[in-house]
Protein backbone atom coordinates (compact mmCIF):
# COMPACT_ATOMS: atom_id res chain seq x y z
CA UNK A 1 0.00 0.00 0.00
CA UNK A 2 2.72 2.17 0.77
CA UNK A 3 5.17 1.52 -2.65
CA UNK A 4 1.86 2.25 -4.15
CA UNK A 5 0.83 5.55 -2.70
CA UNK A 6 3.94 6.57 -3.21
CA UNK A 7 4.05 5.47 -6.95
CA UNK A 8 0.95 8.36 -7.17
CA UNK A 9 2.51 10.68 -4.85
CA UNK A 10 5.54 10.61 -7.40
CA UNK A 11 3.12 10.43 -10.66
CA UNK A 12 1.12 12.96 -9.08
CA UNK A 13 4.94 15.03 -9.10
CA UNK A 14 5.88 14.38 -12.59
CA UNK A 15 1.96 15.44 -14.36
CA UNK A 16 2.34 18.76 -11.80
CA UNK A 17 5.81 19.32 -13.17
CA UNK A 18 5.47 18.50 -17.05
CA UNK A 19 1.76 20.30 -16.91
CA UNK A 20 1.63 24.34 -15.94
CA UNK A 21 0.56 24.37 -12.47
CA UNK A 22 -3.53 25.07 -13.10
CA UNK A 23 -4.13 26.14 -9.42
CA UNK A 24 -1.83 29.10 -10.05
CA UNK A 25 -2.54 30.11 -13.80
CA UNK A 26 -6.23 31.40 -14.19
CA UNK A 27 -8.58 30.57 -16.66
CA UNK A 28 -9.36 33.61 -18.82
CA UNK A 29 -13.04 33.93 -20.27
CA UNK A 30 -13.18 37.36 -22.43
CA UNK A 31 -16.45 38.30 -23.96
CA UNK A 32 -16.52 41.17 -26.41
CA UNK A 33 -19.12 42.25 -28.30
CA UNK A 34 -19.40 44.18 -30.74
CA UNK A 35 -20.68 48.51 -30.71
CA UNK A 36 -22.28 47.57 -26.77
CA UNK A 37 -22.30 50.87 -25.57
CA UNK A 38 -21.91 51.98 -21.34
CA UNK A 39 -25.11 53.49 -21.71
CA UNK A 40 -27.16 50.41 -22.08
CA UNK A 41 -25.49 48.08 -19.34
CA UNK A 42 -27.43 48.58 -15.76
CA UNK A 43 -23.82 48.61 -14.32
CA UNK A 44 -22.64 52.13 -15.97
CA UNK A 45 -26.21 53.31 -14.68
CA UNK A 46 -28.77 52.80 -17.98
CA UNK A 47 -31.31 54.88 -17.70
CA UNK A 48 -33.10 52.28 -20.93
CA UNK A 49 -32.47 48.75 -19.72
CA UNK A 50 -31.33 46.12 -17.50
CA UNK A 51 -28.71 43.99 -17.85
CA UNK A 52 -28.60 41.69 -15.18
CA UNK A 53 -26.52 38.78 -16.39
CA UNK A 54 -23.27 41.47 -16.98
CA UNK A 55 -23.94 43.52 -13.90
CA UNK A 56 -23.45 40.17 -12.38
CA UNK A 57 -19.52 40.42 -13.56
CA UNK A 58 -19.56 43.84 -11.97
CA UNK A 59 -21.01 43.11 -8.93
CA UNK A 60 -18.85 40.45 -8.23
CA UNK A 61 -16.34 42.64 -9.27
CA UNK A 62 -15.04 45.38 -10.79
CA UNK A 63 -16.43 47.98 -13.22
CA UNK A 64 -14.17 50.45 -15.05
CA UNK A 65 -15.73 53.82 -15.50
CA UNK A 66 -13.15 55.23 -17.39
CA UNK A 67 -12.22 52.43 -19.80
CA UNK A 68 -11.27 54.06 -23.16
CA UNK A 69 -10.65 52.63 -27.32
CA UNK A 70 -7.52 53.33 -28.52
CA UNK A 71 -9.35 53.76 -32.22
CA UNK A 72 -13.17 53.77 -32.42
CA UNK A 73 -13.62 51.00 -34.72
CA UNK A 74 -13.96 47.45 -35.27
CA UNK A 75 -11.24 45.69 -36.85
CA UNK A 76 -8.48 48.53 -35.68
CA UNK A 77 -9.79 48.03 -31.50
CA UNK A 78 -9.80 44.34 -32.12
CA UNK A 79 -6.05 44.54 -32.94
CA UNK A 80 -5.36 47.12 -30.30
CA UNK A 81 -6.52 44.24 -28.02
CA UNK A 82 -4.27 41.30 -29.49
CA UNK A 83 -1.08 43.49 -29.57
CA UNK A 84 -1.54 45.91 -26.85
CA UNK A 85 -0.40 48.22 -29.15
CA UNK A 86 -1.61 51.15 -31.06
CA UNK A 87 -3.00 51.06 -34.57
CA UNK A 88 0.11 52.79 -35.67
CA UNK A 89 2.37 49.73 -34.36
CA UNK A 90 -0.01 47.01 -34.78
CA UNK A 91 -0.42 48.26 -38.40
CA UNK A 92 -4.30 47.69 -38.10
CA UNK A 93 -5.65 51.34 -38.78
CA UNK A 94 -9.12 50.73 -40.14
CA UNK A 95 -11.84 48.29 -41.49
CA UNK A 96 -11.30 49.52 -44.90
CA UNK A 97 -6.94 48.05 -44.80
CA UNK A 98 -5.64 44.99 -44.26
CA UNK A 99 -5.24 41.53 -43.48
CA UNK A 100 -4.24 41.81 -39.71
CA UNK A 101 -0.53 40.99 -39.54
CA UNK A 102 -1.03 37.88 -37.18
CA UNK A 103 2.76 37.29 -37.48
CA UNK A 104 3.52 39.78 -35.10
CA UNK A 105 3.21 39.03 -31.23
CA UNK A 106 -0.46 38.34 -30.43
CA UNK A 107 -1.08 37.69 -26.41
CA UNK A 108 -3.14 34.53 -27.57
CA UNK A 109 0.67 33.14 -28.87
CA UNK A 110 2.53 33.63 -25.85
CA UNK A 111 -0.75 32.02 -23.17
CA UNK A 112 -0.24 28.76 -25.69
CA UNK A 113 3.20 28.96 -25.29
CA UNK A 114 2.49 29.33 -21.59
CA UNK A 115 0.61 26.12 -21.30
CA UNK A 116 -2.75 27.56 -22.07
CA UNK A 117 -5.33 26.12 -24.31
CA UNK A 118 -6.68 28.94 -26.52
CA UNK A 119 -10.13 28.71 -28.33
CA UNK A 120 -11.44 32.34 -30.43
CA UNK A 121 -15.39 31.95 -30.93
CA UNK A 122 -17.60 34.56 -33.36
CA UNK A 123 -16.70 37.86 -34.89
CA UNK A 124 -13.04 38.06 -35.64
CA UNK A 125 -13.38 40.64 -38.29
CA UNK A 126 -9.57 41.15 -39.34
CA UNK A 127 -9.45 39.74 -42.41
CA UNK A 128 -7.23 36.89 -41.58
CA UNK A 129 -7.01 33.71 -39.79
CA UNK A 130 -6.80 33.77 -36.12
CA UNK A 131 -2.91 33.04 -34.94
CA UNK A 132 -2.26 31.33 -31.81
CA UNK A 133 -5.37 29.31 -30.77
CA UNK A 134 -5.60 26.16 -30.92
CA UNK A 135 -8.98 26.32 -31.66
CA UNK A 136 -11.03 28.91 -33.34
CA UNK A 137 -14.50 29.13 -35.32
CA UNK A 138 -15.10 32.55 -36.61
CA UNK A 139 -17.97 34.96 -38.48
CA UNK A 140 -16.98 35.60 -42.08
CA UNK A 141 -16.00 39.53 -41.86
CA UNK A 142 -19.27 41.25 -40.24
CA UNK A 143 -21.01 38.26 -40.28
CA UNK A 144 -25.17 37.53 -39.49
CA UNK A 145 -27.42 37.43 -37.32
CA UNK A 146 -29.62 34.70 -38.50
CA UNK A 147 -28.88 31.39 -39.54
CA UNK A 148 -24.78 32.34 -39.90
CA UNK A 149 -21.97 30.54 -41.30
CA UNK A 150 -18.95 30.10 -39.17
CA UNK A 151 -14.78 28.98 -40.63
CA UNK A 152 -12.97 27.08 -39.01
CA UNK A 153 -9.82 25.19 -40.00
CA UNK A 154 -11.45 22.67 -41.92
CA UNK A 155 -13.61 24.64 -43.91
CA UNK A 156 -16.92 26.56 -43.58
CA UNK A 157 -20.37 26.00 -42.29
CA UNK A 158 -24.15 27.03 -41.95
CA UNK A 159 -25.51 26.69 -38.62
CA UNK A 160 -29.60 27.78 -38.33
CA UNK A 161 -30.68 29.44 -35.50
CA UNK A 162 -29.49 32.74 -33.99
CA UNK A 163 -26.17 34.04 -34.02
CA UNK A 164 -25.76 35.43 -30.40
CA UNK A 165 -26.81 31.82 -29.06
CA UNK A 166 -24.79 29.65 -31.31
CA UNK A 167 -21.20 31.74 -30.66
CA UNK A 168 -22.23 30.88 -27.12
CA UNK A 169 -23.16 27.08 -27.89
CA UNK A 170 -20.08 26.74 -29.86
CA UNK A 171 -17.86 28.45 -26.91
CA UNK A 172 -19.49 26.35 -24.32
CA UNK A 173 -19.04 23.00 -26.31
CA UNK A 174 -15.20 23.95 -26.60
CA UNK A 175 -15.23 24.08 -22.97
CA UNK A 176 -16.85 20.63 -22.73
CA UNK A 177 -14.19 19.39 -24.91
CA UNK A 178 -11.14 21.06 -23.72
CA UNK A 179 -8.72 18.72 -21.47
CA UNK A 180 -9.64 19.86 -18.11
CA UNK A 181 -5.97 19.95 -16.28
CA UNK A 182 -5.03 22.76 -18.38
CA UNK A 183 -5.51 26.12 -18.08
CA UNK A 184 -7.49 27.57 -20.64
CA UNK A 185 -8.59 30.94 -22.62
CA UNK A 186 -11.52 31.48 -24.28
CA UNK A 187 -12.46 34.45 -26.63
CA UNK A 188 -16.01 34.41 -26.86
CA UNK A 189 -16.76 37.42 -29.28
CA UNK A 190 -20.21 38.55 -30.75
CA UNK A 191 -21.46 39.91 -33.55
CA UNK A 192 -24.09 41.85 -31.67
CA UNK A 193 -25.17 44.66 -31.19
CA UNK A 194 -23.79 45.46 -34.63
CA UNK A 195 -25.78 47.17 -37.22
CA UNK A 196 -28.35 45.74 -38.44
CA UNK A 197 -29.80 45.27 -34.84
CA UNK A 198 -31.93 42.30 -35.94
CA UNK A 199 -33.13 40.70 -32.75
CA UNK A 200 -33.62 37.47 -31.79
CA UNK A 201 -37.18 36.07 -32.39
CA UNK A 202 -38.22 35.63 -28.91
CA UNK A 203 -37.31 39.58 -28.08
CA UNK A 204 -39.18 41.11 -30.80
CA UNK A 205 -41.90 42.47 -28.31
CA UNK A 206 -39.47 43.59 -26.07
CA UNK A 207 -39.90 47.68 -25.18
CA UNK A 208 -42.92 47.27 -27.95
CA UNK A 209 -45.25 48.97 -24.88
CA UNK A 210 -42.78 51.49 -23.52
CA UNK A 211 -41.13 54.97 -24.92
CA UNK A 212 -37.58 54.54 -24.70
CA UNK A 213 -36.29 57.80 -23.04
CA UNK A 214 -34.68 60.16 -25.56
CA UNK A 215 -31.03 61.62 -24.93
CA UNK A 216 -30.74 65.29 -24.00
CA UNK A 217 -28.63 65.81 -27.23
CA UNK A 218 -31.15 63.90 -29.76
CA UNK A 219 -32.08 67.48 -31.81
CA UNK A 220 -28.04 68.40 -31.49
CA UNK A 221 -27.44 71.50 -33.85
CA UNK A 222 -23.36 70.33 -34.11
CA UNK A 223 -22.58 73.91 -33.63
CA UNK A 224 -20.15 75.65 -30.95
CA UNK A 225 -17.89 72.77 -32.46
CA UNK A 226 -15.38 71.81 -34.90
CA UNK A 227 -17.50 72.56 -38.45
CA UNK A 228 -16.74 68.90 -39.44
CA UNK A 229 -19.25 67.32 -36.97
CA UNK A 230 -22.05 69.19 -39.21
CA UNK A 231 -20.48 67.11 -41.98
CA UNK A 232 -21.47 63.82 -40.52
CA UNK A 233 -23.37 61.00 -42.05
CA UNK A 234 -24.35 59.46 -39.36
CA UNK A 235 -27.60 61.15 -37.92
CA UNK A 236 -30.94 59.44 -37.11
CA UNK A 237 -32.53 61.77 -39.07
CA UNK A 238 -30.82 61.58 -42.04
CA UNK A 239 -29.06 58.44 -43.04
CA UNK A 240 -31.47 55.47 -41.90
CA UNK A 241 -31.96 53.06 -44.24
CA UNK A 242 -35.64 52.02 -43.98
CA UNK A 243 -35.35 48.54 -44.62
CA UNK A 244 -32.13 48.29 -43.59
CA UNK A 245 -31.67 50.04 -40.31
CA UNK A 246 -35.59 50.47 -39.48
CA UNK A 247 -36.86 47.38 -40.51
CA UNK A 248 -39.49 48.67 -42.35
CA UNK A 249 -40.36 46.40 -45.39
CA UNK A 250 -43.24 47.58 -46.94
CA UNK A 251 -43.34 50.57 -49.80
CA UNK A 252 -42.29 53.81 -48.33
CA UNK A 253 -43.62 56.65 -50.49
CA UNK A 254 -42.21 59.81 -48.35
CA UNK A 255 -38.46 57.87 -48.40
CA UNK A 256 -35.35 59.42 -50.59
CA UNK A 257 -33.96 57.41 -52.86
CA UNK A 258 -31.32 57.27 -50.57
CA UNK A 259 -33.26 56.13 -47.55
CA UNK A 260 -34.63 53.27 -49.55
CA UNK A 261 -31.17 51.90 -51.21
CA UNK A 262 -30.06 49.20 -49.06
CA UNK A 263 -32.23 46.10 -48.27
CA UNK A 264 -32.41 44.35 -44.75
CA UNK A 265 -30.38 41.23 -45.98
CA UNK A 266 -30.89 39.25 -42.51
CA UNK A 267 -34.75 39.30 -43.48
CA UNK A 268 -33.48 37.23 -46.57
CA UNK A 269 -31.38 35.36 -44.66
CA UNK A 270 -34.32 33.96 -42.83
CA UNK A 271 -36.32 30.79 -43.14
CA UNK A 272 -39.65 30.51 -44.02
CA UNK A 273 -40.75 30.23 -40.42
CA UNK A 274 -38.62 32.57 -38.96
CA UNK A 275 -39.71 35.03 -41.36
CA UNK A 276 -43.63 34.47 -40.36
CA UNK A 277 -42.98 34.92 -36.35
CA UNK A 278 -40.41 38.36 -37.64
CA UNK A 279 -43.71 39.14 -39.70
CA UNK A 280 -45.77 39.24 -37.05
CA UNK A 281 -44.44 41.20 -35.19
CA UNK A 282 -43.27 43.95 -37.44
CA UNK A 283 -45.65 44.32 -39.93
CA UNK A 284 -48.70 45.78 -38.17
CA UNK A 285 -46.09 47.85 -36.34
CA UNK A 286 -45.31 49.28 -39.55
CA UNK A 287 -48.42 48.97 -41.55
CA UNK A 288 -49.36 51.67 -38.42
CA UNK A 289 -46.22 53.43 -39.14
CA UNK A 290 -47.09 53.98 -42.85
CA UNK A 291 -50.98 54.63 -41.73
CA UNK A 292 -49.81 57.88 -40.04
CA UNK A 293 -46.94 58.59 -40.63
CA UNK A 294 -45.35 61.33 -38.32
CA UNK A 295 -43.22 64.12 -39.94
CA UNK A 296 -40.34 66.48 -38.76
CA UNK A 297 -38.99 65.57 -35.31
CA UNK A 298 -41.40 63.43 -34.41
CA UNK A 299 -40.35 60.70 -37.27
CA UNK A 300 -36.73 61.35 -35.81
CA UNK A 301 -38.29 60.18 -32.71
CA UNK A 302 -40.32 57.88 -34.35
CA UNK A 303 -36.90 56.46 -36.02
CA UNK A 304 -34.85 56.95 -32.62
CA UNK A 305 -37.75 54.66 -30.90
CA UNK A 306 -37.24 51.94 -34.10
CA UNK A 307 -33.47 51.92 -33.78
CA UNK A 308 -32.83 52.07 -30.29
CA UNK A 309 -35.36 49.04 -29.18
CA UNK A 310 -34.09 46.36 -31.92
CA UNK A 311 -30.63 47.44 -30.53
CA UNK A 312 -31.74 47.11 -26.87
CA UNK A 313 -33.92 43.67 -28.12
CA UNK A 314 -30.04 42.47 -29.43
CA UNK A 315 -28.92 43.20 -26.05
CA UNK A 316 -30.86 41.27 -24.05
CA UNK A 317 -29.55 38.02 -26.06
CA UNK A 318 -25.96 39.02 -24.98
CA UNK A 319 -26.89 39.41 -21.39
CA UNK A 320 -28.74 35.99 -21.46
CA UNK A 321 -25.52 34.51 -23.03
CA UNK A 322 -23.04 36.07 -20.78
CA UNK A 323 -25.63 34.27 -18.11
CA UNK A 324 -24.72 30.88 -19.65
CA UNK A 325 -21.70 31.04 -19.59
CA UNK A 326 -21.38 32.38 -16.36
CA UNK A 327 -23.62 29.43 -15.02
CA UNK A 328 -21.38 26.91 -16.85
CA UNK A 329 -18.16 28.03 -14.83
CA UNK A 330 -20.87 27.78 -11.25
CA UNK A 331 -21.89 24.39 -12.69
CA UNK A 332 -17.97 23.25 -13.47
CA UNK A 333 -16.62 24.32 -10.37
CA UNK A 334 -14.41 26.89 -12.58
CA UNK A 335 -15.64 30.43 -11.24
CA UNK A 336 -12.75 30.89 -8.49
CA UNK A 337 -10.09 30.20 -11.07
CA UNK A 338 -11.42 32.04 -13.76
CA UNK A 339 -11.10 35.44 -14.83
CA UNK A 340 -14.04 37.09 -16.68
CA UNK A 341 -14.32 40.34 -18.43
CA UNK A 342 -17.00 42.00 -20.29
CA UNK A 343 -15.97 44.45 -23.01
CA UNK A 344 -16.96 45.88 -25.88
CA UNK A 345 -14.52 46.88 -29.40
CA UNK A 346 -15.62 50.87 -28.70
CA UNK A 347 -18.70 52.60 -27.35
CA UNK A 348 -21.61 53.73 -29.44
CA UNK A 349 -24.35 56.69 -30.33
CA UNK A 350 -27.41 56.03 -28.65
CA UNK A 351 -29.21 59.18 -29.94
CA UNK A 352 -26.87 60.98 -28.16
CA UNK A 353 -25.87 64.27 -30.65
CA UNK A 354 -28.55 62.80 -32.80
CA UNK A 355 -26.38 59.87 -34.08
CA UNK A 356 -25.84 56.21 -34.31
CA UNK A 357 -22.54 54.74 -35.07
CA UNK A 358 -19.14 55.64 -33.48
CA UNK A 359 -15.55 56.53 -34.60
CA UNK A 360 -15.69 59.81 -32.61
CA UNK A 361 -13.26 61.02 -30.02
CA UNK A 362 -16.69 62.07 -28.17
CA UNK A 363 -17.49 60.27 -24.48
CA UNK A 364 -20.12 57.61 -25.79
CA UNK A 365 -17.98 55.76 -28.51
CA UNK A 366 -14.46 56.34 -26.94
CA UNK A 367 -15.59 54.28 -24.06
CA UNK A 368 -15.81 50.32 -23.86
CA UNK A 369 -17.10 48.47 -21.35
CA UNK A 370 -14.93 46.92 -19.15
CA UNK A 371 -16.41 44.89 -16.26
CA UNK A 372 -13.90 42.28 -14.28
CA UNK A 373 -14.61 39.31 -12.19
CA UNK A 374 -11.73 37.55 -10.59
CA UNK A 375 -12.40 35.53 -7.18
CA UNK A 376 -9.80 36.41 -4.57
CA UNK A 377 -7.86 39.39 -6.64
CA UNK A 378 -10.73 42.46 -7.15
CA UNK A 379 -12.57 42.71 -4.61
CA UNK A 380 -16.41 43.25 -5.17
CA UNK A 381 -18.30 45.78 -6.31
CA UNK A 382 -15.04 47.86 -7.17
CA UNK A 383 -16.06 51.01 -9.11
CA UNK A 384 -12.81 52.36 -10.98
CA UNK A 385 -12.10 56.01 -12.36
CA UNK A 386 -8.65 54.93 -13.38
CA UNK A 387 -8.15 55.25 -17.08
CA UNK A 388 -7.59 52.16 -18.78
CA UNK A 389 -7.52 51.30 -22.28
CA UNK A 390 -8.01 48.59 -24.80
CA UNK A 391 -3.79 48.34 -25.72
CA UNK A 392 -3.82 47.15 -22.06
CA UNK A 393 -5.50 44.18 -22.08
CA UNK A 394 -2.73 41.95 -23.98
CA UNK A 395 -0.06 42.72 -21.00
CA UNK A 396 -2.94 41.64 -18.55
CA UNK A 397 -3.30 38.58 -19.65
CA UNK A 398 -0.04 37.76 -20.17
CA UNK A 399 0.53 38.88 -16.10
CA UNK A 400 -2.43 36.92 -14.80
CA UNK A 401 -0.95 33.64 -17.12
CA UNK A 402 2.59 34.31 -15.30
CA UNK A 403 4.12 35.50 -18.62
CA UNK A 404 6.63 37.87 -19.69
CA UNK A 405 5.33 41.10 -21.61
CA UNK A 406 7.77 42.01 -24.51
CA UNK A 407 8.77 45.56 -24.97
CA UNK A 408 6.96 45.85 -28.10
CA UNK A 409 3.53 46.00 -25.86
CA UNK A 410 2.61 49.86 -25.26
CA UNK A 411 -0.45 49.07 -22.57
CA UNK A 412 0.41 48.42 -18.77
CA UNK A 413 -1.14 45.27 -17.39
CA UNK A 414 -4.20 46.14 -15.05
CA UNK A 415 -3.41 43.68 -12.32
CA UNK A 416 -1.87 46.52 -10.31
CA UNK A 417 -5.24 48.91 -10.23
CA UNK A 418 -7.25 45.34 -10.07
CA UNK A 419 -5.48 44.26 -7.08
CA UNK A 420 -4.56 48.00 -5.37
CA UNK A 421 -7.47 49.91 -7.04
CA UNK A 422 -6.22 52.49 -4.83
CA UNK A 423 -2.46 53.08 -6.29
CA UNK A 424 -1.82 56.60 -7.70
CA UNK A 425 1.09 54.71 -9.72
CA UNK A 426 -1.32 55.17 -13.07
CA UNK A 427 -1.44 56.66 -16.18
CA UNK A 428 -3.12 60.28 -16.00
CA UNK A 429 -3.83 60.08 -19.65
CA UNK A 430 -4.86 58.31 -22.89
CA UNK A 431 -3.96 59.04 -26.73
CA UNK A 432 -6.90 58.24 -29.10
CA UNK A 433 -6.46 58.23 -33.27
CA UNK A 434 -8.61 57.66 -35.37
CA UNK A 435 -7.31 57.35 -39.00
CA UNK A 436 -10.15 56.72 -41.83
CA UNK A 437 -11.73 59.78 -43.60
CA UNK A 438 -14.74 60.71 -45.02
CA UNK A 439 -16.54 57.34 -45.87
CA UNK A 440 -19.93 56.21 -45.30
CA UNK A 441 -20.16 58.31 -41.81
CA UNK A 442 -17.92 61.36 -43.16
CA UNK A 443 -16.05 61.15 -39.86
CA UNK A 444 -12.69 62.93 -40.56
CA UNK A 445 -9.24 61.45 -39.34
CA UNK A 446 -8.54 62.82 -35.72
CA UNK A 447 -6.66 62.30 -32.43
CA UNK A 448 -6.61 63.70 -28.97
CA UNK A 449 -5.92 63.23 -25.52
CA UNK A 450 -8.23 62.76 -22.62
CA UNK A 451 -7.29 63.06 -18.64
CA UNK A 452 -9.65 62.69 -15.59
CA UNK A 453 -11.02 66.44 -16.72
CA UNK A 454 -10.27 67.69 -20.26
CA UNK A 455 -10.28 66.58 -23.74
CA UNK A 456 -8.07 67.88 -26.40
CA UNK A 457 -9.10 66.64 -30.33
CA UNK A 458 -6.88 67.08 -33.31
CA UNK A 459 -9.17 67.37 -35.92
CA UNK A 460 -6.09 67.98 -38.08
CA UNK A 461 -7.44 67.42 -41.75
CA UNK A 462 -9.95 70.21 -40.47
CA UNK A 463 -9.79 73.10 -38.86
CA UNK A 464 -7.94 71.80 -35.95
CA UNK A 465 -8.41 71.79 -32.11
CA UNK A 466 -11.51 71.58 -30.09
CA UNK A 467 -11.08 71.51 -26.19
CA UNK A 468 -13.66 70.34 -23.80
CA UNK A 469 -14.37 70.23 -19.74
CA UNK A 470 -16.03 67.22 -19.08
CA UNK A 471 -16.90 68.64 -15.26
CA UNK A 472 -18.68 71.44 -16.71
CA UNK A 473 -20.04 69.75 -19.71
CA UNK A 474 -20.50 66.36 -19.93
CA UNK A 475 -22.21 66.37 -23.06
CA UNK A 476 -19.21 67.77 -25.17
CA UNK A 477 -21.44 70.37 -26.74
CA UNK A 478 -19.43 73.69 -26.75
CA UNK A 479 -15.43 74.06 -28.00
CA UNK A 480 -13.81 75.92 -25.14
CA UNK A 481 -10.56 76.19 -26.91
CA UNK A 482 -10.96 79.70 -27.88
CA UNK A 483 -11.85 80.89 -24.60
CA UNK A 484 -9.30 82.68 -22.55
CA UNK A 485 -10.56 81.34 -19.28
CA UNK A 486 -8.88 78.08 -21.30
CA UNK A 487 -5.66 79.77 -22.69
CA UNK A 488 -3.85 77.83 -20.00
CA UNK A 489 -5.53 74.26 -20.05
CA UNK A 490 -5.24 74.09 -24.20
CA UNK A 491 -1.36 74.61 -23.72
CA UNK A 492 -1.29 72.04 -20.89
CA UNK A 493 -3.31 69.66 -23.03
CA UNK A 494 -1.41 70.73 -26.12
CA UNK A 495 2.13 69.64 -24.42
CA UNK A 496 0.47 66.39 -22.87
CA UNK A 497 -0.67 65.30 -26.87
CA UNK A 498 2.96 65.91 -27.56
CA UNK A 499 4.07 64.34 -24.80
CA UNK A 500 1.99 61.19 -25.29
CA UNK A 501 2.44 61.16 -29.39
CA UNK A 502 6.62 60.92 -28.38
CA UNK A 503 6.02 58.38 -25.40
CA UNK A 504 3.72 56.14 -27.92
CA UNK A 505 6.34 56.59 -30.94
CA UNK A 506 3.66 58.24 -33.15
CA UNK A 507 4.72 59.23 -36.72
CA UNK A 508 3.84 62.29 -38.00
CA UNK A 509 0.36 63.45 -39.30
CA UNK A 510 -0.68 62.57 -42.65
CA UNK A 511 -3.47 65.10 -43.58
CA1 LIG B 1 -17.51 47.75 -33.37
Amino acid sequence: MASYLSVVIFLVGVLTCSHVDAATQPNIVFIFTDDHACQSIGAYGSKINRTPNIDRIANEGAVFLNSFCANSICGPSRACVLTGKHSHKNGFYSNGRGPFDGSQFTFPKVLQKAGYQTAMIGKWHLNSDPTGFDHWEILPGQGAYYNPQFIGKDGRRQIEGYCTTITTDLALDWLEKREADKPFLLMCQHKAPHRTWAPELKHLNNYEDVDIPEPATLFDAWDNRSETLAGNAMSIDQHFYYAYDLKVHLPVPFATQRELRLKDGEYRRMTPAQKMIWDAAFVPRNKAFLADPPTGKDLVRWKYQRYIKNYLRCIDSVDENVGRVLDYLDENGLTENTIVIYSSDQGFYLGEHGWYDKRWMFEESLKMPFLVRWPGHVKPGIRSEKLIQNIDYAPTFLEVAGAEVPPEVQGTSLVQVLENPATEDWRKSIYYHYYEHGGEHQVPRHEGVRNDRYKLINFYSNDGFDLYDLKADPAEMVDVSGLPAYSEILTLMKEELASLRKQYDVPPLKK
